[in-house]
């Protein structure tokens, strides 16, 4: 890995520098909630997306011919790091780019291609995930959400639930069985669908953290066009998988950014607490930087493959087991330093600050994108080519 960006990608790092100077409120923190609360922040969310398109900073490396800057991962990745740097609050539109338009992008058609992703660039359409269902979430070929062809429409009937900011979203990337006599990963088909339309419900659910970020989804005879299908019919099993190694793999080289300047944090609240004395609590601080440093540069070398033109693979699975697990313990650590004090909401209602949320929300990371359980599963089984798990045992009542 060669540590040198170059001059013209510094350049550019000073560009988006300055904008981001000129652009970002003052006192901005990681999490847009310590600035803004409520209907302000989904304001500030919209308005933020929508200065970031003005000025270019959509679509940074996607090719010219679809609306994209036509630049090179390399400066996507200082885009990425100078947001993070300058705590530039998670993307709404987070499911179009990162996920949805580069699975696009490696299975779409020409057709498919020229349709959707300049909509994507410029926030015509903002996406949600529809893979996850009540019975099938680490089990997701097990999903029952059915899409039927009429004429030149799918009609499709289910529910999905977990579906990140579905209330937002006008599109969804949805996993359907179109097969059900298929094996039950052969008869999967992966369905671009208008959330805009009378079979469609979305009904936010409450979290721990007081926000409702998820929302189940249910789908009563919705239709998409038939040729709304990515990677051709019943083959979604292999195009959602792709999705997926986007989402796990997507933040490695960045996340220690963001995880560094969180440690530094909970030193102070350490400090603050006169608790930097203490043998255990210096213990834990000293374990944390050792394995942020690790996230460093085991990002460091994922950047390699990717600068060489590799997609993300099942090797996306280790940085997302590392970093999801590493963040419990760190915040673990900083609940035990505030002691009684985290366990305090101050103010009306029920606003959490920073690290309450973080600590709350730090449950679901490792569930989300597939839990630690699944990644330890694909780590064995596809990167250190292990043998496979056994499939359960038949019920006996079977
Ligand atoms: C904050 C958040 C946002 C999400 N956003 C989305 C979204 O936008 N779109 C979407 O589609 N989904 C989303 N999800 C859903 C997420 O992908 C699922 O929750 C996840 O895949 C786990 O599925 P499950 O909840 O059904 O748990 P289950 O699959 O029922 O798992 C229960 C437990 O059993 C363990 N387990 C299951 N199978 C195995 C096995 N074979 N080996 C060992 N252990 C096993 C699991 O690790 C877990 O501990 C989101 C989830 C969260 C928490």
């Amino acid at each position: 890995m060669d540590f040198d960006y170059g001059p013209e990608v510094e350049a550019f790092r000073a560009e988006v520098r300055d904008w981001l100077e000129a652009n970002l409120p003052a006192g901005q923190e990681d999490s847009i909630r310590e600035t803004f609360a409520g209907d302000e922040r989904d304001t500030f969310m919209r308005d933020w997306e929508a200065k970031l398109r003005d000025a270019g900073y959509i679509g940074i490396a996607w090719p010219k011919e679809y609306g994209g800057r036509g630049l090179s991962t390399l400066e996507l990745l200082v885009f990425n790091e100078e947001m993070v740097k300058a705590r530039a609050p998670q993307r709404l539109n987070f499911f179009g780019e990162g996920l949805v338009g580069p699975t696009i992008m490696q299975w779409g058609t020409e057709d498919q291609k020229k349709e959707f992703l300049p909509k994507i660039l410029s926030g015509e359409h903002v996406w949600c995930q529809g893979f996850s269902e009540p019975n099938a979430g680490s089990d997701l070929a097990s999903l029952a959400t059915k899409a039927e062809l009429d004429g030149d429409e799918w009609v499709i009937t289910g529910q999905k639930v977990w579906t990140t900011v579905a209330q937002y979203a006008n599109w969804c990337f949805v996993l359907a069985r179109t097969d059900p006599e298929a094996k039950k990963h052969e008869g999967i088909s992966y369905l671009l669908v208008p959330m805009d339309q009378p079979g469609i419900e979305v009904r936010p659910l409450k979290q721990m953290t007081g926000d409702s970020e998820f929302n189940e989804v249910f789908f009563d005879e919705a239709r998409c066009p038939a040729e709304n299908v990515i990677g051709g019919v019943n083959n979604g099993w292999k195009v959602a998988m792709t999705t997926l190694g986007f989402e796990r793999g997507g933040s490695v080289t960045t996340s220690y950014l963001r995880f560094s300047r969180e440690l530094r944090r909970v030193i102070e609240i350490a400090q603050k607490f006169g608790k930097t004395k203490d043998p255990l609590v210096r213990q834990d601080l000293a374990s944390h930087f050792t394995e942020v440093e690790i996230m460093r540069y085991s990002g460091y070398r994922t950047l390699t493959s990717v600068l060489a033109g590799k997609p993300p693979g099942p090797e996306s699975s280790i940085s997302k087991l590392y970093w999801s697990e590493y963040h419990q313990r760190v915040l673990k650590t900083m609940m035990d330093i505030r002691g009684l004090d985290g366990e305090i909401i101050e103010g009306e209602g029920y606003e959490l600050d920073q690290f309450q949320y973080a600590y709350l929300f730090g449950r679901s990371e490792v569930i989300y994108a597939g839990t630690s359980q699944i990644q330890r599963n694909i780590i064995g089984e596809r990167v250190l080519g292990l043998p496979r798990e056994p499939k359960p045992e038949k019920s006996l009542s079977s």
